[in-house]
């Protein structure tokens, strides 16, 4: 990141972070990659049960990589054979981590889901929510921002991603559709947390996922 990017990235997160607070949520602002990973692992003591949903951000700073090699009990989806039953695990780990499709500088947290496993774990479930985002899912400050950015730039990169045949695959933008291969089945608005200490949002100062 150039130092004026960076600078416009700090100044932004203090407003985004002071958003979050005044929904119960907790945000914090990481410079590098490396400290965001150092946050995260703050955030985990050694020991808890750690699962996620689509969280490429997370896989970006290293801290997947990290969870799977220290003294954590990391329920990974993908290397299991039952799938149902490691996303029933999820409702009950310590941790969650998930990426953000979009958010508002006012700490409104947009999140976008097919099979709803993800969005339902944000919702309640886990005793607490990590959210790794990258400053590039900062919109501004209106609601209307961020469920554009997720409709049109981070569900049509993600329906790439898994080779999905909908229309976002062949325009590169939402086409409002009712595929049955369509990702877009949940929209998840996270706009105040009940419960304190609950959910966190780890910025940073890069452009991570999608
Ligand atoms: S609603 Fe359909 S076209 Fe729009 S982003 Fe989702 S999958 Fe793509």
């Amino acid at each position: 990141m150039s130092e004026i990017i960076s600078k416009r990235n700090a100044l932004l997160a203090e407003t985004v972070i002071k958003g979050l607070k005044s929904r119960n949520m907790t945000g914090w602002y990481a410079e590098t990659r490396e400290e965001a990973l150092a946050k995260a692992l703050e955030l985990i003591p050694e020991g808890s049960s750690v699962t996620m949903g689509g969280a490429v951000s997370a896989h970006e700073i290293g801290l997947v990589q990290a969870l799977k090699e220290g003294n954590y009990r990391f329920i990974d989806r993908d290397a299991v054979a039952d799938k149902r039953a490691a996303m029933l695990a999820a409702y009950d780990a310590d941790v969650f981590l998930s990426g953000v499709n979009a958010m508002t500088s006012d700490g409104i947290l947009v999140n976008i889901d097919g099979n709803a496993n993800r969005v339902s774990a944000i919702a309640q479930g886990p005793r607490k929510v990590i959210f790794i985002a990258g400053m590039n899912k900062v919109c501004g400050a209106d609601l209307d921002g961020a469920m554009k950015r997720a409709r049109n730039v981070a569900a049509p990169v993600n329906a790439q991603r898994f080779g999905l045949s909908t229309p976002c695959t062949k325009t590169g933008t939402c086409m409002d559709c009712k595929s049955p291969d369509t990702i877009c089945c949940q929209f998840l608005i996270t706009r105040f947390s009940r419960h304190a200490d609950r959910i966190h949002v780890i910025l940073v100062n890069d452009n991570l996922g999608f």
